[in-house]
């Protein structure tokens, strides 16, 4: 699997605004928000995307939907609600090839998925 940004990211070598970490989970906001709140939850291990993740991988992508969770309640939005996504492959508009969460809220966002 080819390096990423986000494997930058977790090695410190480009900077991010980090909002929660442990050995296994880096969480930073997105660098291009499209809400208010625009987290991205990713796992230091390197997994492509959902469709390469391993049996072995089920605990740490529910540690990253919990770690989502948490960061939507620390940050008030929990309440009034949010979205979690996770795109895969190109026709999901994955951009980097590796694992990550989108936290988006703060706002009522549009349920607007049509295909191009
Ligand atoms: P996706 O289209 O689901 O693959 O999402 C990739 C996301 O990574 C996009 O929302 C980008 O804005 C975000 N992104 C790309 N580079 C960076 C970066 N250096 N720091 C934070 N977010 C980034």
């Amino acid at each position: 699997m080819a390096e990423t940004i986000f494997q930058k990211i977790i090695r410190k070598e480009i900077s991010a605004d980090i909002v929660y970490e442990d050995d296994e989970i880096l969480a930073f906001k997105d660098i291009h928000p499209i809400a208010p709140v625009h987290m991205l939850i990713i796992p230091k291990k390197p997994i492509e995307s959902i469709e390469k993740m391993e049996n072995e991988d089920a605990f740490l992508v529910g540690k990253m939907v919990r770690v989502a969770r948490d960061i939507a309640r620390d940050l008030k939005i929990s309440e009034k609600g949010y979205k979690l996504l996770i795109r895969v492959g190109e026709e999901g508009g994955q951009e980097i090839p590796h694992l990550h969460l989108h936290l988006l809220g703060g706002a009522k966002l549009s349920e607007d998925i049509h295909p191009v």
